[in-house]
């Protein structure tokens, strides 16, 4: 049992949500308690970062180093004109405030790398890979894999987004550097061009697995829930078939493919967790 209490306001405010059966009181208790890192606050992290708070997660920490520009508006939804030239992290405090005034929002003004990364997840529940780049990717697996932490990965180029949901558990699904080593994986690359609605499609996909997955985790305040023996998903969580997936889709023509991410037996990342 998840002995934050709802209030007549959160019953209110996430009435919609609170009728879904992987979602109910038990599940938006849990996601009251929740606390994800979203790295990145581009076209995916601001969407995502728009639906963690709106959905009423407990506390969230935002972390990127850039500034607004024009050339983000078509595609990152929490920044208009007024944003230009302010720090994304400040204009998406001032946006987000807005949405929900109860959760406790945090902000990092870095560029996410192996050194700093520790600490930035350091506690987190579940980390949202939102970043643009496989160096920061690469490196925001690592800290996950040695943290235990959950991740979700969400990328998109031109009409297509993937998104990979990794949980490093002692299963025998591999992490982002076994994808690296048994395939060639595209370079994010804004100079490939990016319509706004398909990486808007892979932030919607990345925030709904997160917040099922926070939902069906009964968390303890500051703990990961990888280190608490009460944290097993619900029997009924959707979520649950999807760790250790990678999926494809093209928006464009509507294609859809999902593949299993084996462990290659000689990742140095997570191999030596297992
Ligand atoms: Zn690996």
């Amino acid at each position: 049992m998840n002995n934050v209490d709802l209030s007549s306001d959160d019953i209110s405010r996430y009435s919609r949500q609170l009728l879904l059966d992987d979602i109910d009181e038990t599940g938006q208790a849990n996601i009251k308690q929740a606390y994800a890192v979203v790295i990145g606050l581009g076209g995916l992290g601001s969407l995502v970062a728009r639906y963690l708070v709106g959905a009423g997660i407990g506390k969230v920490l935002l972390v990127d180093s850039d500034t607004v520009e024009k050339s983000n508006i078509h595609r990152q939804v929490l920044f208009n004109q007024d944003h230009i030239g302010q720090h994304k992290t400040q204009a998406s405090y001032a946006q987000l405030r807005l949405v929900n005034p109860y959760t406790q929002i945090e902000l990092a003004e870095n560029q996410a790398n192996s050194s700093n990364l520790p600490s930035l997840i350091s506690g987190a529940h579940c980390v949202l890979d939102c970043s643009d780049n496989i160096t920061t990717r690469k490196a925001i697996n690592a800290a996950c894999v040695n943290q235990r932490t959950a991740l979700f990965i969400a990328a998109a180029s031109q009409y297509s987004w993937q998104a990979i949901n990794l949980r490093c558990n002692g299963s025998d699904s591999g992490c982002y550097a076994c994808l690296l080593a048994q395939t060639t994986v595209q370079e994010d690359c804004m100079s490939q061009g990016i319509l706004g609605p398909v990486v808007g499609m892979a932030a919607c996909f990345q925030a709904t697995q997160a917040l099922l997955y926070l939902a069906s985790t009964n968390v303890e305040s500051g703990v990961n829930p990888e280190a608490n023996p009460s944290a097993e998903p619900k029997a009924n969580s959707e979520t649950q078939n999807t760790w250790g997936k990678y999926y494809i889709m093209n928006a464009a023509t509507a294609q859809f493919q999902s593949f299993s991410l084996p462990a290659y037996k000689h990742c140095e990342v997570c191999q030596c967790h297992k």
